[in-house]
């Protein structure tokens, strides 16, 4: 079991002896960076409670060929998700490496998104559905072509490239955090007999929760069924609060860089002249474009902020500063608002998108670097500079410790630089 995992030897060695020794505790706590294989290994160590044989990623019982496809009744996923990468992975590989390891990769890739949608997270709140139930259809049935033994390679691939956007809708309609009602949702849930050996509730994120939902789920560790295991999954522990903490068992993944990373590239992506050594890189170079976007979003948010500066009666002496002034045509607000729009919120509501919100800041800190190279920048643009910059720290570590929405501190860092450069 758990072969799939690739990279995480420590981890997977205390799941493995938990199980066989039968010491798993009833919560868990996956903490590490995205990209780290978190779901991958909740969605393992649930196949293998659930299987009647040795769970070996090949394992013929009918609970792990469930499983495989994610459409086992004992799972229960949610959390907000973002899939787009994932996806378009998953489609690329099918073009590229046509067989059944492309099918499931895709297949699971959708499941992981559709499964936030079953109807036993919307106990007695079903109309929330609504939007998503014509949406899903469309998927269910495309994914039907996906399936072994479904449509041809080539049908396969074009179906598969067919509900990524439908995909995309479906995401946009997860909330952003967890809602209390799908707490509740699941505590029902929870309690109920599994249909096969145990169930298992995966909720990712589980630092992005209100104060009704955190409370709501902290009732239920308190008393946890017998038949139900919890696996919440965080790449930001320390903002989850120390009561939830103190009544899971910690699992610490790492990022993997290196030979793992060039193997999952290799073996899973199925891209060997990739080259790149970390899945960052390897993810990032399929966002280059975005990067690209964020250097001149960077110039034009600096710019606006020196705008409103002048706007307030302020006029800029130092020729390079004073000509940026002059470029900045709108507000800062709309500024912040446009690349909030292109970023999923600055990742609020797109994992992949999270390394918009420091690379915003970064990229205003680059204009202010390049404006300093210039031989007519002097003291008056080094203390705006100075002031960005703090301001600009101060913004990451409330965003990165205590989980602040990002869009509101990027409208307070505006307040503050302009009212303090007035
Ligand atoms: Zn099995």
């Amino acid at each position: 079991m758990f072969e799939n995992i690739i990279g995480q030897a420590a981890v997977v060695r205390n799941l493995v002896d938990g199980l066989k020794s039968d010491t798993m505790p009833g919560s868990l706590l996956f903490d590490g960076p995205s990209l780290s294989a978190k779901l991958t290994t909740g969605l393992e160590l649930a196949r293998a409670s659930s299987c009647t044989q040795d769970a070996s990623w090949n394992c013929p019982c009918a609970e792990c060929t469930r499983h495989r496809i994610l459409v086992h009744q004992d799972i229960l996923l949610l959390g907000p998700k973002s899939s787009r990468m994932e996806l378009e992975l998953g489609a690329d590989m099918l073009e590229r490496v046509p067989g059944l390891a492309s099918r499931y990769f895709f297949i699971r890739a959708v499941r992981k998104l559709t499964r936030r949608f079953d109807r036993e997270l919307y106990e007695n709140e079903e109309n929330r559905l609504a939007k998503a139930l014509p949406l899903l259809r469309t998927v269910f049935e495309a994914l039907d072509a996906c399936l072994p033994g479904g449509a041809d390679d080539t049908g396969t691939t074009k179906e598969a490239r067919k509900i990524i956007p439908t995909c995309v809708k479906l995401e946009s309609l997860l909330p952003d955090a967890t809602p209390v009602f799908q707490i509740r949702s699941m505590e029902f849930w929870a309690r109920l007999a599994p249909f096969g050996k145990k169930k298992t509730i995966i909720l990712e994120h589980a630092d992005r929760m209100l104060d009704a939902s955190r409370n709501a789920l902290l009732k239920i560790l308190e008393e946890p069924p017998i038949h139900t295991r919890f696996i919440l999954t965080s790449s930001r522990r320390q903002a989850i609060i120390p009561t939830v903490l103190s009544r899971v068992r910690n699992y610490r993944f790492s990022s993997r860089n290196g030979d793992d990373a060039r193997t999952i590239i290799e073996r899973v992506f199925r891209c060997p002249e990739d080259g790149s050594t970390n899945l960052e890189i390897f993810f990032g170079k399929r966002q280059s474009e975005g990067i690209q976007d964020m250097a001149v979003s960077g110039r034009e948010w600096i710019a606006a902020l020196l705008a409103a500066i002048e706007r307030s009666g302020r006029t800029f002496i130092e020729v390079p500063l004073a000509a940026l002034a002059v470029a900045g045509g709108s507000n800062p607000g709309e500024i912040i608002a446009g690349v909030a729009a292109g970023t999923g919120k600055f990742g609020a509501s797109d994992d992949t998108m999270a390394w918009s919100f420091p690379a915003f800041l970064d990229a205003g800190s680059k204009t202010f670097a390049n404006l300093l190279r210039d031989g007519q920048s002097g003291k008056e643009t080094l203390r705006l500079a100075e002031c960005y910059a703090d301001l600009a720290r101060d913004a990451l570590l409330r965003y990165s410790s205590y989980n602040l929405n990002p869009v509101a501190l990027a409208e307070r860092l505006a307040d503050s630089f302009i009212g303090g450069n007035l």
